[in-house]
């Protein structure tokens, strides 16, 4: 079923005739299944007659986002802004006030900075992505895209970072769940992907008499990449993706291979950087992160065989790294386990999987930036794999605070959002555990755990 939100601001007139019946049959369900219905059922009433109230959540556990966490803390929101949090015998109960108590833990809405919103995400490299690609008009995409973000949101991530779909369908999904048309996760979209021709994301193989336009903006020269990203921004991209290097299958000891040339690449970043926006790069090997930081990417997408040097290099840029284990890991485990797959793109899992755990070493012990980022949507299904990024962190040695905080201020930092904290100021995007993920971090997979706000207003 899909999921819905309760309204946040009522000036559109489909909005407010659905939204009625929703919270009807909301707070039905809701009476059934807890305690919550007077709370929701006030929250409700509240919001729809436009009356402003405080609410305030106490809880056992409170976990900032900044790497803090208070025991019996409490946190009061009014609208969609967070207006104190603190001791919850410190803050007590503000006159008015509705107050809903857990046992549990209250955390900021989590962020995954690495989604393609527009794919199925078919587990499969053979035959179906391109059998997709062919088949999906934008109009397919733009209205699964609606589904996934429904999805994503429930799963407690309150903000995405989409890294590349065609026809402009994930700026205009921002811009229609900005203005309350449908319901998802916060966005920051870079339109299309720029590559060279020919390059990643520029798919190759049609017949001569297929044409396949559009699906990504191939760019040639320093020249040709500044214009892509004026064209991109012009479309309302908020940030810009390069494929730069990229996986090279081939050879037995070199798993990477450039595309863009340096010139190529410090065009598209001066001009980004020129007009205000970021960079983001889908990049491999050591030669080829390099290239990327010091011609001015500000996030590095996969980098794995990242080397100590780099590491430095890195640090000296205050370079961003989102390392997508989740895509790696999922990926690795259906082509290691598939009869059909050829040895060398098994070789070149195994030799990947291997690298992305010293490289993830390297950059937690050197203090960089690192963000969430699982690739859902290539191979994966969106709003399923968010937290596994989380679960895979930890296995790679950071501790469930550091990944909850890679999941929400490092993300909202990077991706300049007014959420990912606990703190006065920001936006109410909350997220109530029904238990401590500083326990077990496995629990924020487990969606029908978690109790997901959206600008102060229940998701789901
Ligand atoms: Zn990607």
């Amino acid at each position: 079923m899909a999921g819905f939100l309760l309204p946040e601001s009522c000036d559109n007139p489909i909005r407010r005739r659905v939204s009625w019946r929703l919270a009807t049959a909301y707070i039905v369900v809701q009476y059934t299944i807890s305690g919550w219905a007077v709370w929701l059922g006030s929250l409700l009433i509240g919001e729809l007659a436009g009356i402003s109230m405080k609410h305030l959540i106490r809880a056992k556990t409170l976990i900032d986002g900044s790497g803090g966490s208070i025991e019996h803390g409490a946190l009061l929101f009014e609208s969609d802004r967070i207006l104190a949090v603190g001791r919850a015998a410190d803050i007590g109960v503000p006159e008015g006030a509705e107050v809903t108590d857990t046992d549990g833990t209250l955390m900021p809405g989590m962020f995954d900075a690495h989604v393609h919103l527009r794919s199925p995400g078919t587990a499969d490299e053979t035959g179906m992505h391109k059998w997709e690609i062919a088949r999906m008009s934008y109009a397919d995409m733009a209205l699964r895209a609606v589904y996934y973000a429904q999805q994503t949101l429930r799963s407690g991530f309150t903000s995405v970072r989409d890294l590349a779909a065609p026809g402009g369908t994930i700026i205009d999904l921002r811009k229609a769940i900005d203005a309350g048309y449908v319901v998802g996760p916060r966005i920051k979209a870079c339109g299309m992907g720029l590559s060279v021709t020919g390059g990643h994301m520029d798919e190759g193989g049609w017949a001569d008499q297929v044409s396949i336009a559009n699906m990504t903006a191939p760019c040639n020269g320093a020249d040709g990449f500044r214009q892509g990203v004026r064209e991109q921004l012009k479309r309302g991209a908020d940030f810009i993706k390069l494929n730069t290097w990229v996986s090279y299958h081939n050879s037995p000891t070199r798993f990477w291979r450039q595309e863009m040339t340096d010139d190529e690449i410090k065009g598209a970043c001066d001009e980004a950087h020129a007009q205000g926006v970021h960079v983001a790069a889908h990049t491999y090997g050591p030669d080829g992160v390099a290239a990327s930081v010091r011609n001015g990417v500000d996030t590095i997408e996969h980098g794995h065989w990242i080397d100590e040097p780099v590491i430095e290099l890195m640090v000296k840029h205050n370079t961003t790294f989102v390392p997508t284990l989740t895509i790696n890991d999922v990926h690795a485990s259906y082509a290691l386990a598939n009869p059909d797959m050829a040895e060398k793109h098994k070789r070149w899992h195994r030799e990947s999987s291997a690298a992305k755990w010293k490289t993830l070493e390297l950059v937690r012990k050197a203090g960089i930036r690192v963000c969430t980022g699982t690739d859902s949507g290539f191979q994966l299904e969106n709003g399923k794999w968010g937290a596994y990024e989380l679960m895979l962190m930890v296995k790679g040695g950071f501790t469930p605070m550091e990944a909850i905080v890679a999941a929400t201020s490092s993300s909202a930092d990077m991706m300049e959002i007014d959420a990912g904290r606990l703190q006065a100021g920001k936006y109410a995007d909350l997220v109530i555990v029904d238990g401590n993920p500083l326990d077990d971090i496995s629990i924020l997979h487990q969606i029908d755990r978690l109790t997901v706000f959206k600008g102060g207003v229940v998701v789901q």
